[in-house]
């Protein structure tokens, strides 16, 4: 029954309803009200998702990353996952009504006729949603909290050697995909996905994540990923960082 395409819910269904239905846990279900409002994943309208607008302007990450970049992958690229991700749900009020991170821990109950469609779009989608969060301004990039620098030193022998891994898994990720630090059974971890491929899709929660499709970087860096690595650092928001690691770790 799992993968039979008639297992959506009905129309009537209720958000609570349907994550019943997925077999939620009180754990997925707590991280969002443990999240403050800007951080909260938010239930879909039944029109679909909707793209949110940045909190700083295109051109606040230059020179890391230039304007141009900014404002083609988030009006253009991240609206195109958008579109194509309500395209195939409106069919499927069930599963807007997850939120896109639910859907995404729950890809194995979407119909297959839409699913790998669901899995790039939604997933970029989700993931795009994610990033724009976790990057910012120079000036307003922090520090991590205590607790998180506690758990970097754990996990990696300290916040350099937690630089060097994940720009190590940003690089060699081959072609179209992501380097995310992650908390996975309770542990830090450092993991690529390929594509849009998401963390939730394998039980993690990210904290902080690098977008290597060439869209990402190419217009300032052209065939130079690894600059737009070492350029990234200077964007990372370790408070925002700081407060998923917090809202993960309870
Ligand atoms: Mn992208």
């Amino acid at each position: 029954m799992a993968n039979s395409p008639h297992c959506a819910p009905a129309l009537e269904v209720t958000r609570r309803d349907a994550l019943r239905a997925l077999g939620a846990t009180a754990a997925m279900v707590g991280l969002g009200s443990a999240l403050a409002p800007s951080l909260m994943a938010q239930p879909t309208p039944a029109s679909g998702y909707t793209l949110g607008k940045l909190e700083y302007p295109y051109n606040a990450l230059e020179p890391h990353i230039d304007a141009a970049t900014m404002e083609i992958h988030h009006s253009r690229h991240h609206q195109a996952y958008i579109t194509n991700a309500n395209n195939a749900l409106k069919d499927h009020p069930g599963l807007l009504a997850l939120t896109p991170h639910e859907l995404m821990a729950n890809l194995d109950r979407v119909p297959e006729g839409i699913r790998t469609v669901v899995r790039n779009n939604a997933g970029g989608h989700v993931n795009h949603a994610f990033f724009w969060q976790t990057i910012g301004p120079a000036a307003s990039t922090g520090k991590p909290s205590a607790e998180l620098s506690q758990a970097l030193e754990a996990a990696f022998g300290g916040f350099d050697g937690f630089k060097t891994r994940f720009a190590q898994a940003a690089t060699s990720t081959f072609g179209s995909g992501w380097a995310w630090l992650v908390i996975k059974g309770g542990q830090l971890a450092v993991i690529s996905t390929p594509n849009q491929d998401s963390p939730h899709m394998q039980g993690a929660q990210p904290l902080l994540g690098i977008d290597v499709w060439e869209h990402a970087y190419y217009l300032r860096y052209q065939n130079r990923r690894a600059d737009y690595i070492t350029a990234f650092w200077n964007v990372v928001q370790w408070e925002r960082v700081s407060a998923f690691h917090r809202a993960a770790a309870v």
